[in-house]
């Protein structure tokens, strides 16, 4: 009896993986399906200097409009990644954004632009060769566009990724690290590491002023990536206090819905040369 009982419950687990599996594969055929019909498509978060307020660039962020719905990356991403999709949708990303921006920049607006990439973009064999032709087609300059990885990516030994990302960086591009703070041993890493920026992950930026380890990390994050040359920037902020506490602990940039919120490419246009918002 226990036995039926026992080969029932695998029966059932075995039909609840295959009902997963099943709809993961459905997703990335209609993933595939969304990117050959235009369905993607991008908002911009404003990225202010916490010194002058002014909008110095924008942060692209994919999503996805399915059937009038919109769709965000943490939906999608995972299985875009697994099938390898995420090349060419982040190729797609990267001209969308690169377009947009060297378009705002000949109003005379120095506005700089960050897209995230994921690592198997980083690693697919002609990544660095698009990233060339993508800023030769629209004429941004290479010292415009920063590149944003996570943090595990540089901890990843076993591909090339630190290398690849070195190349980028020849091209004359920013290299940031996103979600800083999050991995094993970050302070260390970021004095052997060449990169122009780190951003601070949002949960630091929640407890700060709440939590005085947290309040006492960022401290030391920021004055860390002061000594090292490294733009700093703060990442979700919510609050007037976080801001007001970030900008007494001298950090360079921040990011955050007080500040401005992801926003289609006609609200950033509607921006020009000015400040975020009256939050600031
Ligand atoms: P991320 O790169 O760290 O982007 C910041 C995320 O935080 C965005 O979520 C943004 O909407 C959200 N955010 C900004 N300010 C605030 C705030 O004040 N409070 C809160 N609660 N959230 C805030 P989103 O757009 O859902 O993106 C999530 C993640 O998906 C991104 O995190 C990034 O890792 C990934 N992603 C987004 N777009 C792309 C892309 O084009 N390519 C790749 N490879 N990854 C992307
Ligand atoms: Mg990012
Ligand atoms: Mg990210
Ligand atoms: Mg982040």
């Amino acid at each position: 009896r226990a036995k039926e009982r026992g080969a029932g419950h695998v029966e059932v687990y075995a039909a609840h993986m295959h009902d997963m599996v099943v709809s993961r594969l459905e997703l990335q055929i209609r993933l595939r399906e969304a990117l050959a019909g235009g369905e993607f498509y991008l908002e911009y978060q404003p990225v202010v200097d916490l010194g002058t307020s002014q909008v110095t660039a924008v942060e692209a962020l994919v999503r996805w409009d399915r059937d009038g719905e919109e769709v965000g990356p943490g939906a999608f991403l995972g299985a875009a990644e697994e099938s390898g999709l995420i090349v060419p949708l982040g190729e797609w990303i990267l001209r969308e954004a690169c377009e947009k921006v060297a378009v705002w920049r000949l109003s005379d607006w120095d506005i700089g632009l960050s897209v995230n990439l994921s690592v198997k973009q980083v690693l697919s064999p002609r990544f660095v060769r698009t990233v060339e032709g993508v800023l030769a087609e629209t004429g941004l300059p290479a010292e415009v566009l920063t590149l944003e990885v996570d943090e595990e990516v540089l901890l990843d030994d076993q591909g090339d990724a630190v290398a690849r990302l070195g190349e980028l960086r020849e091209l004359g591009v920013r290299l940031a690290i996103d979600d800083y703070g999050m991995g094993y041993a970050s302070l260390a890493h970021l004095r052997e590491l060449s990169v122009d920026a780190i951003k601070i992950d949002p949960s630091f930026i929640a407890d700060l002023g709440r939590d005085d380890t947290v309040t006492l990390l960022t401290h030391t994050i920021i004055q860390l990536g002061r000594d090292l040359g490294v733009q700093v920037v703060a990442e979700g902020i919510e609050r007037p206090e976080q801001l007001e506490q970030l900008r007494v602990m001298g950090c360079d940039h921040g990011q955050g819905f007080l500040v401005a919120r992801p926003m289609p490419a006609s609200g950033v246009e509607s921006l020009v040369g000015g400040e975020a918002g009256a939050n600031l």
